[in-house]
Formats: C-alpha cells, structure tokens, sequence
C-alpha cells in the first residue's frame, strides 16, 4: 500500500477560528512514522507549534503550493489511541467544544509540556554465562568489580543506585565495568507509585443472592460486549464487592476496566480496596496527582501494564485500547460534570466509549439519579436492584426532628433534645458519630424559624433567593422580584431570616456540649493541603476521634464499622435552592449519609433535624424508601416540565461592563426568538426562551447573565438545537465577555 501524502492536523492552540483540520505533507523519512493519533510538530505562521494528526489523505485538501512538511513526529507512540479518536468529533458535537479542547481531556498535561517521564540508569549484564570468567579477570584488583558481576549474575539487572549500595563499590567500578563491555547502562523508564498504602491482598467475600444475581447479569453483558447496567443497591449492600467480581470477569476475558468514583480523597476505601484485591494490576489517575505521577500512570496504562484504572472523572478518558467495563460508582453524584469546558458529564462520554469498544457501563447508586432511573425503567438499562445490606444487617432507624418545636419550647441551640441525648449515649458506649452539616443553600432562602413557611415565587414552583443588594427576593426563572419582609406571610411570626450557619460555629457549640469528646472537624477549611483529606479520615478510622464534623464530603462512600450514630442538620437546607433539582439532592444526601451508620455488628441511628420535616424528601429518605421518592418526584417533574421531560440549555454571559454584558444577552434571545420562529423543528421543540440575571449576579467582580432555553425532550429537537447553539457560538463570540454554553446545567446559579 503506498503511503499516504497529506495529514489532516489539529493545532494546539485553543481559538475558535482554528477549530478545523490543517493539511501538511508528509516529508518521505516520516513517512512510516506519520499516522492518526500521532503528536507532531507543524509550521503555523512565523512559529512551529504542537498538532495531532487526525486524518491522512491521498489529496492536498488545498493548493498545493500553499502546502508545507511536518516538521517532526513527537513521539514514539501516538499519543492518542485508534479507539479514542472518534470521541473528538463527538465531543465536539455534544458539548460545544473545540478539538483541540477534546484532544487535551486525552492527553496528560504532562505530555504537551514535554515532561519527561522519570527514568533511573539501570545496569544488565551483557552475558550472564561468562561472569565466572570476567570475575576471575577483574577480582585480583578490585573487589568491588567482582562483587557487582556477581549480584548481575544473580540478578540480571539493577538500579546502578541500588547497585552501588549493595556492593560497596564505587561508581567509577561501575564505568569500568560499561568500558569492559560486561555491563550495558540503560535509562529505565520509573514510575513513581501514587497510592503507597500497603494493603494486604483480600478474598471475595461468599456472595449473598442479590449479589450473585447482579454479578451475573453483568457478567452476560460482559460476555456480549453491550449494555448499561443500572445498579441500585441500598448503602451497604455490596455493591463494591460486585464491582470487583464484574472487573475480574472482564480481565478474565482479557479485557481492561475503568472504575470512577466521584472523588479520590473522599473514597480512599475504594481505590484501597481495588488495589488491595488486583495490586499491580491496578493503576490511579486524578487530579490531584502531580503532572510528573499523572503522566506516569497514564503511559503505564497506553503501554498496556495495567488492566485496572480507578479514577476521578477524567480517567473516563484513559487510554485503554482492549476496553471491556466502565464502572461508575456512585453515578448520582455531580462531580461527574465537568464545569468548565469541555463541559462534558462522565457518565454520556463512558456511554460512547462502551458503544465504541463494545464495553459494557455499569452505574453504581443508593439513589441513582432521577433520569437514569427513569431510562431504566424505559428499558434503556438493564435493572438490577440490591434492596438489602450485604450480611442482612438492619438499615438504620431515622427519626425526624422538627426543629420548629425545639424553639417552640424554647430550645435554641443547633442541637435538638434527642440528637443531644444520642450524641451522649453514643460516647458513653465509646462508639463513633458522623454529623453532617448541610452547607448547601446555606443562606439563600428565606424561611420563618416559627413556622417554616418558606418564600416562593409566584409564577414558579421554586423558592426565592435573597439577594443582600437592596435587601430583595428574587426569582431566577422568571425574575419576579419582592421585598424582603418584615414579619412572615403566613403567620406574622418576626423570625423570618435568611440561614447561616457554618462547621466551626457547630464546632464549638459541640466542644461546650461534650467537652471530653475528640471532635474532628472535616470541610474545605481543614482539607486545603494535598492528603488532608485521607489524613482525617485515617485518624476517624483508627478510632482516634468520637466525632467526625463535616459538610457533604462526611456523607460518602465511608465504610467505618464503629459508627452508631448520624446526626444531619439544617437537613432541610437545600430543598429551597430555586433548582428543580434541589429535592432529589436532598433525598440523596439524606439517604448516603443515613447509611454510613449501623455497618458494623452493632445497629445504628440516625436523627435528622429539620424545619420542614413533613416534606416528602425528608420523609421518603427516612423510610430509605428511594422507589416512593421516585414515583413521587418524577410526577412533579412531569408536571412542570422539568428534565427528564425537557432539556435546559443554559448560556452563561459574564463580563466587567454590565451595560454591554446585558445588552448582548437581549440581542441573543432576539436574534434566537428569530431564529426559532423561522424554523419549524425549533419552534416545535420550544418551551421557553429568555435572559436573566444570574442568581450570583457578580462573581469576582464580574456581571453575570444567562439566557436560557427549555426544550421539549426529544432527540430531533436536541439535535436542532444543537445545530442551534453551534451557530450561536459562531454568531456570538465576543472578546470582552466570557459566553458559556452549556447544555442540561447542573446548577443555575
Ligand atoms: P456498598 O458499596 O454497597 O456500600 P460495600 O461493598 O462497601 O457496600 O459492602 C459493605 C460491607 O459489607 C463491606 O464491609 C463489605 O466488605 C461487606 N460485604 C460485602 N459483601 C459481603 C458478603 N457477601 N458477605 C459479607 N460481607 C460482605
Ligand atoms: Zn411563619
Ligand atoms: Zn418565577
């Protein structure tokens, strides 16, 4: 086959206007080298810059005297594998983003910034049946020489460090020995370990039923190379152990596997325990990681060393070529959508990467989200439920608290009569306790302490939001707009406020209560350093502290045995974000939390203190009764036309001259309402249509807006849409302002 002569490549520099295929010849002495995926570097203007070759062609694709050479391929291997390349266009398409801004999700920053990989020499010895002979002929004057022949002869080869400290010799032995031509010195690729823990190997655990039954089914869907498995299983009932058996079964196959959970400080448990149980096999990518051990995972897994990757969410874009599983762990959480471009959701790139390579998803929940739930229940996943704990240990009672009478009979501090009491007896038993504070929504809404009426919209069902500027109420949706009351609507009560409460006012309020109690406090404050995280949860573990305090990051994926009691407060606190998501945040996080309790053999308890606690999230939560929560919140979502019956496409405009700023996000919606009424598949599709000021109306002194769009839920209409937003971002680009897209938002704040 004769060699191609053009190469179709993507310039690393992040500019819409550059967002195409650049054409270059291929120079003949590169010929064999120059294939899709490779990195190069290309002429570009007056400069030389970095590229990836993603098409070669037999045609110029322009005149060909406009045409110039490649200048050098980068490296070795192309930097991004075939199975990989077709998730650019894709994502391109999807999220609105440039190639280029696709490309760097696939490659290690490390990589475009030409860190070299960390390499040690190494010293082999060049024929291992003449030691006897070389030893004979150096050991009448040098020991050393001798003694380093004889560790090769057993060894083969050795760090030339390691070498010298076990010989006693000196380097220039070692030179002597290279000049002989008995020893070669390479440079060996090192990679440096980022999770040293030392774990003892662990066993399967004999599966109960519903574990047997799910590790099944997926192990079909393994076998068949398709399917999305949705995996609810209560907190507690093995899930992690089926993830295991479901790798194992992939591996078996000789296939790779990439397990995500949502954040690695937050769930050293899981990467500890698939570490524990697959050792070397298993490799950990996440942001944390230094560029240096990133870029050191990331080639141990494009060389093919390891079958396993646990990961964040980026490491949905490892670069496993014989990919066989996906494993989403915890797929309800939010940290799964990246929030800044490319904005792309972990668990839709896992989907076409497993419909790519013919792998098989599995998402992992408690409390699956809303949609996913609700494809399942479409037939667009298979359903596999786990309704009980692994050993049949009970769920943990919840007791709801209404805070409302606490002040009622004239009990204002943060800590209910029972959760006090519970708190008490839980440390005279010498057992541990988690208390969440849900900082989510702290101080945004405004809700009467006496009756817990909360302030709604009156053209929307969603609360309203305080803004402190002119002391107004606002609604984000439709921008209604009220003054902050004097006395509540409902019943005249004048303890109507906006909440606040944060960890270190709970903090001493706790140490003043049980003075002789080790309280370990854990939120953004203590967790800034590098490890802290794993730090603070290590020291809970090793039973160094009764109580561990903290915001949403104590209510995850924990597993600690000697915890008997959850305490929530301001449970309530989310329900009135004005998001249509802010009850099925609520219900997840009640439920997650609730079940870090009573793992062990001792029964556990849970108090929820709350200001609404009729509310069906609270309620639902409490009876850990997610299919009642479903049925009931999907109604409402119906009803109102919230997703998964619609899309919300959402345009975020900030910028420093407000002026300007709100003038654009006006000749948006007119040149859109234009567009839309001009087409009949976006008319159609059309829910509705309009800008408003962002709840955080200035961030970092910045104004900002956002236009926002509803859209039937429809693929056709999606599509237009897409089509839609595509032109838009051609239409509307603009220097001065920061114009974001993004589609189905997880937050509008
Ligand atoms: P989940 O991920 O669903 O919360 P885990 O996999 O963490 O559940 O399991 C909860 C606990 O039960 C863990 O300590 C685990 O070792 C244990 N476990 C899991 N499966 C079994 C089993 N079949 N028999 C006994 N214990 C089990
Ligand atoms: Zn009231
Ligand atoms: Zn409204």
């Amino acid at each position: 086959m004769p060699a191609n002569k053009y190469a179709g490549v993507v310039v690393d520099q992040v500019h819409p206007s550059l967002d195409k295929l650049f054409h270059y010849s291929i120079p003949e002495n590169l010929a064999g080298q120059v294939q899709v995926g490779v990195r190069v570097q290309v002429p570009f203007g007056r400069r030389h810059v970095q590229g990836y070759v993603l098409s070669l062609d037999d045609e110029p694709g322009v005149s060909e005297e406009k045409i110039k050479p490649i200048r050098k391929v980068l490296d070795h291997d192309p930097a991004l594998n075939s199975s990989v390349v077709p998730l650019i266009t894709w994502m391109k398409a999807e999220y609105n983003c440039m190639m280029i801004e696709a490309i760097r999700c696939l490659i290690p920053p490390g990589m475009r910034l030409n860190l070299r990989g960390k390499t040690q020499k190494t010293a082999i010895i060049s024929d291992p049946d003449q030691v006897d002979e070389w030893v004979r002929a150096v050991e009448g004057y040098s020991a050393g020489m001798a003694s380093i022949l004889r560790i090769l002869q057993q060894y083969d080869s050795m760090p030339v460090q390691e070498l010298i400290d076990l010989s006693g010799a000196s380097r220039s032995s070692i030179q002597s020995l290279e000049k002989r031509g008995y020893i070669v010195i390479e440079e060996e690729d090192i990679y440096r370990d980022p999770w040293p823990v030392i774990h003892g190997p662990t066993r399967p655990p004999v599966f109960n039923q519903e574990q047997e039954a799910a590790a099944k089914k997926i192990g079909e869907c393994i076998r068949k190379g398709s399917g999305i498995i949705l995996l609810r299983g209560v907190t507690g009932s093995g899930k992690t152990e089926v993830y295991m058996k479901a790798a194992e079964d992939a591996i078996a196959l000789n296939k790779q596997v990439i397990v995500l959970v949502p954040e690695i400080s937050l769930t050293p448990q899981t990467v500890s325990r698939f570490k524990g149980r697959f050792g070397d096999q298993v490799a950990i990518l996440h942001s944390r990681l230094s560029l240096g051990e990133r870029y050191d995972e990331w080639r141990k897994i494009r060389s093919n060393e390891v079958q396993i990757v646990v990961g964040a969410r980026s490491a949905v874009f490892a670069p496993m070529e014989r990919l066989g599983l996906i494993i989403l762990d915890e797929a309800h959480e939010d940290s799964y959508k990246s929030e800044s471009r490319p904005r792309y959701h972990a668990r839709d790139v896992a989907k076409k990467r497993c419909e790519l390579d013919g792998a098989v998803l599995v998402l992992g929940s408690a409390t699956p989200a809303l949609e996913d739930y609700h494809r399942a229940l479409l037939g667009e996943y298979h359903l596999v439920e786990m309704i009980n704990r692994a050993d049949y240990q009970a769920l943990p009672p919840v007791e709801i608290i209404d805070m409302r009478r606490e002040l009622e009979m004239g009990n204002r501090s943060m800590f209910s009569d029972t959760l006090y009491q519970a708190l008490n007896d839980t440390l005279s038993r010498g057992e541990q306790s988690i208390i969440l504070l849900n900082r989510r929504g702290y101080a945004r809404f405004v809700s009467c302490r006496s009756c817990g009426y909360v302030i709604k919209c009156h053209n929307c069902d969603v609360s309203l939001t305080y803004h402190a500027k002119g002391q107004a109420l606002k609604c984000h949706y439709c921008g209604y707009t009220e003054m902050y009351p004097k006395v509540c609507p409902e019943c005249g009560s004048k303890y109507i406020r906006h909440f606040g409460m944060g960890t270190q006012k709970v903090e001493e309020e706790l140490k003043s209560l049980f003075p002789a109690a080790r309280l370990l406090r854990m939120d953004a404050d203590t967790t800034g350093r590098k490890g802290a995280h794993y730090k603070i949860l290590d020291a809970f573990e090793r039973e160094e502290y009764d109580i561990l305090l903290g915001t949403q990051m104590v209510a995850k994926g924990l597993d600690f045995p000697k915890v008997t009691l959850v305490g929530v407060l301001a449970a309530d606190a989310a329900l009135n974000l004005p998001d249509y998501r802010s009850c099925e945040k609520t219900f997840q996080l009640i439920t997650q939390v609730a079940g870090r309790a009573g793992r062990g053999d001792r029964p556990g308890r849970v108090v929820v203190q709350s200001y609404q606690p009729e509310h069906y999230a609270i309620q639902f939560a409490a009876r850990h009764d997610y299919t009642g929560f479903f049925n009931r919140e999907i109604q409402i979502r119906h009803q109102f036309n919230y997703p998964p019956y619609s899309h919300i496409i959402r345009v975020l405009i900030s910028g420093e001259r407000e002026k300007e700023l709100i003038q654009f996000a006006k000749n948006m919606v007119k040149w859109l309402k234009k567009r839309i009424e001009n087409t009949d598949l976006l008319k159609k599709g059309l829910l509705d249509l309009g800008a408003y000021q962002a709840p955080i109306g200035r961030i970092k002194n910045k104004y900002r807006w956002q236009v926002l769009i509803r859209i039937r839920a429809d693929w056709k209409f999606r599509d237009a849409y897409h089509r839609l937003t595509d032109e838009l971002d051609g239409e509307f680009y603009n220097d001065s302002l920061t114009v974001a897209l993004d589609f189905n938002p997880l937050s509008l704040l």
